[in-house]
């Protein structure tokens, strides 16, 4: 088992992000990540696809698509597609319609920031996920970092101060979306969580000031996602982007918000009488399972059941916990930062059936 880090969801200047592809290869490659998923708004700029290297670094730039029906009044569901083999916008006017045409190209589809609420200040509507009746989606995206900026700028002197001090932005998953998610669980569906950044390196100008607020750079020591693969990467794009695809496509990852802390090496797994499991995996209950959850540093640990928190340490590096009962289990992690308790760690469950 291998962990890699993934920043996924961003955006160049071929749609409405402030950068370039190779901004965001220099920015990835500086801050140490495995691979990075750019998403454009509607169109597929395939040509990027690939590793990239400097010195002995190198990180492997993957290309999706984040679709929207762009005549839709109001504007709501956006759609990452990871992993398809076809540009996707033609399809952009049903989402039902969209998710099977990604899935067709062997594609993975996430529901992109699914509550995302209004910033009237800045001329942003409300941009949430509306046809909850859609199915055979892959996943949800968990934590997505722009929909949270959205939540904390009531006047324009917020967004200046969070345009200076973006580490300070970042507090947890919208609980709608937990809510949402912890539902659509229990409704007997793998829906698998990531964690978005959203990057758009936006040039900012108000007046005399002028800067690039939120800058890849800074997204990508963020949210990431934190994808367990079986083998290390070879170098080899077609095989990693399998192997990564695969991983992501199965819930083998973890939501970990980085700045607080490093989240490598956090580990959630079940070992049953029969099978072992990591997360994204069933377990059959019978004969009882194990479940266990590994820190990479004390902090604030829940284990929750089909939504409800059912163990609960604090200042604790593991935990273990015998499960009797079938159920959806997974793992929250908070800890301080800069004076507040945040999110820092989402494990992705272990169906125990
Ligand atoms: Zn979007
Ligand atoms: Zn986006």
């Amino acid at each position: 088992m291998k962990e890699i880090i993934v920043n996924l969801h961003m955006h160049t200047r071929y749609s409405d992000g402030g950068g370039s592809h190779h901004d965001i290869a220099e920015a990835a490659l500086k801050c140490g990540l495995d691979a990075v998923i750019v998403t454009d708004h509607n169109v597929l700029v395939k040509d990027f696809e690939g590793y990239v290297a400097s010195g002995r670094k190198k990180v492997l730039m993957l290309i999706g698509e984040e679709v929207h029906d762009q005549g839709r009044v109001p504007q709501k569901n956006h759609l990452l597609a990871f992993g398809a083999n076809q540009e996707l916008a033609t399809y952009a006017g049903n989402p039902q319609t969209l998710i099977n045409a990604v899935k067709e190209s062997d594609g993975l589809a996430f529901i992109a920031h699914p509550n995302d609420p209004a910033a009237p200040t800045f001329n942003e509507t409300d941009i949430s996920w509306e046809d909850w009746g859609v199915k055979n989606y892959t996943g949800i995206e968990l934590w997505n970092g722009l929909s949270e900026l959205k939540t904390v700028v009531p006047t324009k002197l917020h967004g200046v101060f969070y345009a200076y001090f973006p580490w300070l932005v970042a507090h947890h998953p919208v609980q709608d979306t937990l809510n949402k998610w912890d539902e659509l669980l229990t409704g007997n569906n793998h829906v698998v969580a990531i964690g978005g950044s959203d990057a758009h390196a936006m040039h900012l100008h108000l007046g005399p000031l002028s800067r690039i607020i939120y800058p890849y750079e800074f997204h990508f020591k963020a949210i990431n996602t934190h994808i367990i693969i079986s083998k290390p990467l070879t170098g080899d794009v077609n095989t990693d982007k399998r192997m990564i695809y695969e991983a992501l496509s199965a819930g083998h990852c973890f939501v970990g918000y980085d700045l607080p802390g490093p989240t490598r090496g956090f580990r959630f797994t079940a070992q049953g009488r029969e099978a072992t499991a990591i997360m994204g995996d069933e377990i059959p209950v019978r004969g009882g399972v194990t479940l266990q959850a590994h820190l990479p540093h004390p902090a604030e640990i829940r284990l929750l059941k089909d939504g409800e928190v059912i163990q609960k340490g604090m200042n604790q590096q593991a935990l273990a916990y015998i499960v009797t009962e079938p159920g959806i289990y997974r793992v929250e992690v908070y800890r301080n930062y800069l004076g507040l308790r945040r999110g820092w760690i989402f494990s992705n469950p272990i169906y125990v059936r």
